[in-house]
Formats: structure tokens, sequence, C-alpha cells
């Protein structure tokens, strides 16, 4: 798609250098796919130079820029630091949740997707399910962190201000080293996910499920120990207002009301190793 109304492409990743009128650009696959009427110049973030996947001691940092395909291909062969962060098993299918052309698969970023803020956004589901922290720089030369469960706040919708730039993206060693479960539905073959959720068991016993796709903007439920069926159940229905469930042309909201109350349950008996075919039915 032609953007008609930008006169200037501009590579920096100061935000100082922002003004109204522009519009920070990473992969582009939604710039030059959903278009714009109003974006003057496009500021290039892919020339910053950062590293894509920086893992340490204190956990694992996403640059903004690195690509969904650099991202899975990091999950294949992961450096002695990562020795331990069981979570990461997540990376392959979440990724995979694109169902995204050639093009996009290896353009399109991290931090584009969160910032693009798509309730099937799977790298929300990612990053938010592990305690994901964004760094977020700002035009006065301000940076702040944030949990990105407070960064993606509806459909299409974030709470970063005009200029902001997301720089990073980093999910803590603790977080890392969990048991997880994941489900994903979508109403296709190769469509996009209607419902993608995500338990977590930490190694200190607490058990955290993330809920995305299904409803407009990421819900987190916390518990200090693995929930019993009644109680997970009370706190999706507390947590979840029927409003909040998403309704588009890849699921209606009572289907992924339903079905993200089954999947949940599912992760909960995984996570809490009961024996295949009994987890429905058990309630401690
Ligand atoms: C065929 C196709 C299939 C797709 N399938 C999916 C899907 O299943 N799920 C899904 O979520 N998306 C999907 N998308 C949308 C899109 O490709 C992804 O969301 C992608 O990750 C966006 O990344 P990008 O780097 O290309 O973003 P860009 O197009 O470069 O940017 C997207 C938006 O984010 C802003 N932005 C980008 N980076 C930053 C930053 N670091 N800080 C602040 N703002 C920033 C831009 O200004 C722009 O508003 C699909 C797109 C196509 C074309």
């Amino acid at each position: 798609m032609d953007l008609n109304t930008v006169y200037d492409l501009v590579a920096t990743a100061d935000p100082a250098e922002w003004r109204p009128g522009d519009a920070w650009m990473a992969g582009g696959t939604v710039l030059f796919s959903f278009g714009s009427q109003s974006v003057q110049r496009l500021l290039d973030i892919t020339q910053a130079g950062w590293e894509p996947l920086r893992a340490t001691e204190a956990g694992l940092e996403i640059a903004a820029t690195c690509t969904i395909a650099e991202l899975y291909a990091f999950a294949g062969e992961l450096p002695p630091a990562a020795a331990g962060w069981t979570s990461l098993e997540l990376i392959r299918p979440c990724c995979d949740a694109f169902v995204a052309s050639f093009k996009v698969w290896n353009v399109s970023t991290v931090g584009g997707n969160l910032c693009t803020a798509l309730p099937a956004g799977p790298m929300a589901s990612l990053t938010v399910a592990l305690d994901g922290q964004a760094l977020v720089l700002s035009p006065d030369g301000t940076r702040r962190s944030v949990p990105v469960m407070e960064l993606v706040t509806g459909d299409g919708q974030t709470s970063l201000a005009p200029g902001e730039l997301l720089r990073s993206v980093t999910v803590p060693a603790a977080a890392l080293q969990a048991r997880t479960a994941m489900r994903r539905l979508s109403l296709t073959n190769l469509g996009r996910s209607g419902i993608l959720l995500i338990g977590r068991v930490d190694p200190g016993g607490g058990f955290v499920l993330t809920v995305t796709a299904a409803t407009v903007r990421p819900v987190q439920l916390r518990f200090d120990g693995v929930p019993t069926r009644a109680e997970l159940r009370d706190a999706l229905d507390a947590a979840i207002p029927f409003p909040l469930y998403h309704d588009d042309v890849h699921g209606l909201p009572q289907w992924r009301q339903f079905m993200t109350e089954q999947l949940s349950e599912e992760i909960r008996a995984e996570l809490a190793d009961l024996p295949p075919g009994t987890g429905t039915e058990t309630t401690s």
C-alpha cells in the first residue's frame, strides 16, 4: 500500500526527534497494510543496532526490533545462560500463532506486534504470560519501565504517549524457570487466534493464568498455588465481564467465553499434574 501522505523517511531511534505526524516504523507490516491518512514521516528504528536477544542472569531482554524469525531461531539454539529456562518452550508456539507469510515472519518485530495491540497479538500473549517488563523511552529524554500487561490496554490501544518508543521487553529469570501450559484455538486451520491461554507454575508454587485473544486486552489471574476448579472458574468470571470478550470474525464472544473456561481448566489440570481425564472432575 502506498502511504501517500508520507514525505520523509528518517533512520532514527531517538524519541527527541519525534514530532506530531511521525510514526515509528519497525517491520512496517502494519503501517503498509493498514494504511494511514495522517502519517507524514516514518522514523525507521530498524537501523538502531539493538541486539535482538540478550540472556543475562537477570533474565531475557528482547529488543523491540527483534523479528519474529530471530526470536524463533533463538528458541532453537539457546545460549548457556538460558539453562533451566523451561518457559522458553512457549516461544515457538507463540511465534507459530502468527500464521504469517514468509515476508511478515521475517520483518515484523516483537515491538511492532505489542504496539499494534491486536487482541490476537502473540507477542503480548508470550510476554504478558511471563511477566515481561517493557522499557519505554520518551521524547523528553526520560525512560520508564512498565509491565507489558499495562502496556497493551485494549483492541489497538496501548498506554504509550505520543512519541514514546518501546525499546525492549525483559522477561525476569523467575518466570523463565516456570512450568507452562498453553492452549490456542482458531476457527480455521490456519486462522488468527480466537483464544490463546497460557498457564504457568513458578518455582515457588505460584500459579498464573494469562488470557489473550479471547479478550480485547490481556487478562491475568494470580494464585498462591494451583487453584481448585471452582476457584479458577470464579476468578475468571470476576476478572472477565462478558463485554471484555472480543467479538470479531475470528470468533463470537459466547464461544470465546465458553472455550476460555474449558481450556483454563485443562491448563489447571495439566499444571496440577492430575492424571489425564480426571482434571475436570477434581476440586482440590
Ligand atoms: C498477512 C498478515 C498477517 C498478520 N497476522 C497477525 C496475527 O496473527 N497477529 C497479530 O497480532 N498481528 C498480525 N499481523 C499484523 C502485524 O504483522 C504484526 O502485528 C507485526 O508484529 C507488526 O510488527 P511490525 O514490526 O511490522 O510493525 P510496524 O508496521 O512497523 O508498526 C506497527 C505499529 O506499531 C508502532 N511501532 C512499531 N514499533 C514500535 C516501537 N518500538 N515503539 C513504539 N511504536 C512502535 C508503529 O508506529 C505502528 O503504529 C499480520 C499482518 C499481516 C500483513
